[in-house]
């Protein structure tokens, strides 16, 4: 590291890194929904390659190398995730058949046509879903599946403040027959797609956030960007648990043609 100071951009990011590092996860999600999506997924063998794409630290990612075959990269842009990542790989004795890799998700350090799977859970929003679904497709092998978790709408509409939210913070989130029909439009088949329950957010992801949230306002004191942060996290929390008959995250898998 340098001493050059950092831009606010650069020290949001490292902070918001650093803010989500000490949790197992870093979107909503659960054991249980993972396995579930795994279990619509039936081509793996242990000559399988697999992608976790924006895999975090890597709670999902130790979930499906417990209970899926093969050759497992994850890929996240932050490298504190990946050093986390692979720390946990080691602790689980997966190293052999698990590693994690710094890189993009729109930029795929992969062979064309060389995965079995592509797995990502809250992430492919980083580069838009069509966007990925169109991307990723070419780096499957035919018949090769796609596994993402996506922010979806459950009603055709809903309360403005919810509505305002959600397109201000990530305007491509639509309705599941919307985005159902972009995966078949992109090329897969749309094999399966499931609501992720409540609990998935509410116990597995805004939970662990309550004493992370004290530790980290301990360490920034009166740091503005912390406190901020912070503020931002729980009013998305208190949206969710007043509006989440509305939306939530959906679990969409296909199939490559
Ligand atoms: N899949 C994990 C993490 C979800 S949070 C889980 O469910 O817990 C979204 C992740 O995407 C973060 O780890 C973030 O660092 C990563 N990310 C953001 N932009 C990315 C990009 N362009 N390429 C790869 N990863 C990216």
């Amino acid at each position: 590291m340098n001493d050059e100071p950092k831009s606010i951009h650069e020290f949001d990011f490292t902070m918001i890194c650093e803010y989500f590092s000490g949790l197992e996860r870093q979107g909503p999600g659960s054991r249980d929904a993972t396995l579930k999506a795994l279990s619509f997924v039936d081509n793996l063998t242990p000559e399988s390659e697999t992608a976790d794409l924006g895999c975090g630290t890597g709670g999902q990612t130790m979930v499906l190398a417990e209970h899926a075959p093969g050759q497992i990269t994850g890929l996240d842009l932050f490298g504190d995730f990946i050093d986390i990542f692979n720390t946990n790989c080691l602790q689980k004795n997966l190293q052999e058949r698990v590693k994690g890799i710094v890189g993009s998700m729109d930029s795929l350090p992969f062979e064309k046509a060389s995965l079995d799977l592509i797995w990502s859970e809250g992430a492919i929003y980083n580069i838009g879903y069509e966007r990925g679904l169109n991307a990723w497709r070419e780096y499957l092998k035919p018949g090769g599946f796609l596994a993402v978790s996506e922010a979806s709408w459950f009603t055709d509409s809903r309360p403005t403040e919810i509505d305002r939210y959600w397109n201000d913070a990530y305007p491509e989130i639509d309705t599941i027959p919307t985005k159902v029909r972009q995966m078949q439009e992109a090329g897969y088949v749309p094999v399966a797609s499931f609501v992720l329950p409540t609990t998935c957010w509410i116990d597995q992801f805004y939970a662990p956030q309550v004493p992370a949230q004290m530790k980290f306002l301990g360490k920034y004191r009166g740091n503005e960007t912390a406190e901020e942060l912070v503020k931002a996290q729980r009013h998305e929390a208190d949206l969710y648990r007043r509006y989440h008959d509305f939306y939530g995250y959906v679990f969409y898998i296909g199939k490559r043609l």
